[in-house]
């Protein structure tokens, strides 16, 4: 009985910890299982990482200083910027790319945080081109920015999680176990290195590819590289390559691939001709804030970019409406959930100033009422939007004035004054028209 009811407990904890651990993507928008914070599964990335590297390095199989390692570099190098374009936070990261000398391996990661790798199977079994080398890099970089290896190391995490607890019950004579702590140490490490060789999901393929044609097209290569690779993967037929069993082949790959590298083939002119290039870090082998003579650091590259009102192409229609002022929400009920579950991860992104992700996010999300209006208000000043951000405060208080409002019994709001804060934004005609309706309330 006593047994039971520490079991019904166990589920509970795990039930909670689920249900706590959704966070929205902020690139994709999409809600994911993250059962801890980025910064442990980058400490545990850069362990699993360095103890694979030195593996690898005791059997010599690291190349160094080979002509294909400064390609690779100088690849990875240019796609990194533009990463850095969609993600801010990641010109921060410990960036690294390690050539691993497997001539019959054909496979490729990122590790949370950017730790890279590439094998030679790429050049001698598939003789693959530069543009195809950053196809399946832009790729790989695309899960990282999307936090699929966080992802998956929250699932190995809850497997562990739940297995380690049901070990404690188990031996219910168990006594103090001063070991514990270094294994939660270890299990990051574990569960870093685990993740690389789990699958992705599907849905994450598809992020993935789009992220990945879009970061390479941007850098100068050519996205239709991205089917050739595909295809010459597909080929080895005998001996599938090992990239498939952790990249599963999303329904229509080739089609879908097809259908993008029309919509980011204008990206990959605008690079060749020159237009958006510019003086770019070295993300490799420079300090975050150190900045060569004529150069820029990674910091202020990051802080340039960040602040040009451009965001990845699969999320660029919903964007548009945002700064046409189109946005109108009318989703009362079957939003609640996500509604419920972002608002925390949109606190965050308006503390942090990421207006364009903020945007899009309360966008997908298309709940009514007036916080998702006043965010977006509040994204729209960020932007320098400031006609559109009149527009939404507008609607907001509409929203107040029919009753859609995050106050009252189940207050939602999250801190945000937000009457308050349009008053002073809108000036005194509308912060009597605010008033007016919090005395109706
Ligand atoms: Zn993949």
């Amino acid at each position: 009985m006593n047994r039971i009811h520490g079991f019904a407990r166990v589920l509970l904890v795990v039930l909670v910890a689920l249900a706590s651990g959704c966070a929205t993507n902020t690139i994709t928008g999409r809600s994911q299982l993250m059962l801890m914070s980025e910064e442990s599964a980058i400490q545990g990335a850069v362990s699993a990482y360095s103890s694979m590297i030195s593996e690898f390095s005791k059997k010599n199989r690291v190349e160094v200083a080979s002509p294909r390692v400064t390609r690779v570099r100088e690849i990875t190098n240019r796609l990194i910027a533009e990463a850095v374009r969609f993600r801010p936070d990641s010109a921060g990261w410990g960036w690294e790319v390690q050539v691993i000398d497997e001539p019959k391996t054909v496979n490729a990661f990122c590790m949370a945080g950017g730790k890279m790798g590439i094998y030679t199977g790429f050049w001698e079994k598939l003789k693959a081109t530069d543009d195809e080398i950053a196809n399946v890099m832009g790729h790989e970089i695309g899960h990282a920015l999307a936090s699929h290896t966080r992802e998956k190391m929250s699932m190995t995490m809850t497997v562990g999680v739940s297995t380690a607890l049901l070990a404690v019950l188990a031996s219910s004579r168990s006594s103090g176990d001063s070991g514990a702590y270094h294994r939660t140490q270890n299990t990051m490490a574990m569960a870093a290195a685990l993740a690389i060789t789990l699958p992705n999901s599907r849905e994450a393929e598809t992020e993935a590819d789009q992220i990945g044609i879009e970061l390479a097209a941007r850098a100068g290569f050519d996205p239709r590289a991205a089917v050739t690779l595909w295809e010459k993967m597909a080929k080895e037929g005998d001996s599938p390559a090992e990239f498939f069993s952790t990249h599963p082949s999303p329904e229509n790959r080739a089609q879908r691939l097809q259908e993008l590298v029309a919509k980011v083939d204008p990206l990959y002119q605008a690079a060749r001709s020159g237009k958006t290039a510019g003086p770019l870090p070295d993300f490799l082998g420079m300090a975050v804030n150190e900045r060569p003579v004529g150069g820029v650091s990674r910091e202020e590259y990051a802080a340039r970019v960040a602040a040009e009102p451009e965001v990845m192409t699969f999320v660029a229609e919903e964007f548009e409406r945002f700064r046409k002022g189109e946005v109108v929400f009318e989703c009362a009920l079957e939003c609640v959930f996500a509604y419920g579950y972002q608002r925390g991860s949109w606190k965050t992104m308006h503390e942090k100033n990421q207006w364009r992700e903020l945007a899009v996010a309360v966008v997908k999300t298309g709940y009514l009422n007036d916080l998702s209006y006043f965010l977006l208000g509040e994204a729209a000043t960020g932007l320098g939007f400031s006609e559109v951000a009149k527009t939404y405060y507008m609607r907001a208080l509409e929203a107040r004035k029919a009753g859609k409002t995050c106050e009252g019994a189940f207050n939602t709001c999250g801190e945000f004054a937000i009457a308050e804060r349009i008053a002073a934004v809108l000036g005194s005609d509308v912060a009597g028209q605010s008033k007016n309706i919090n005395k109706n309330n």
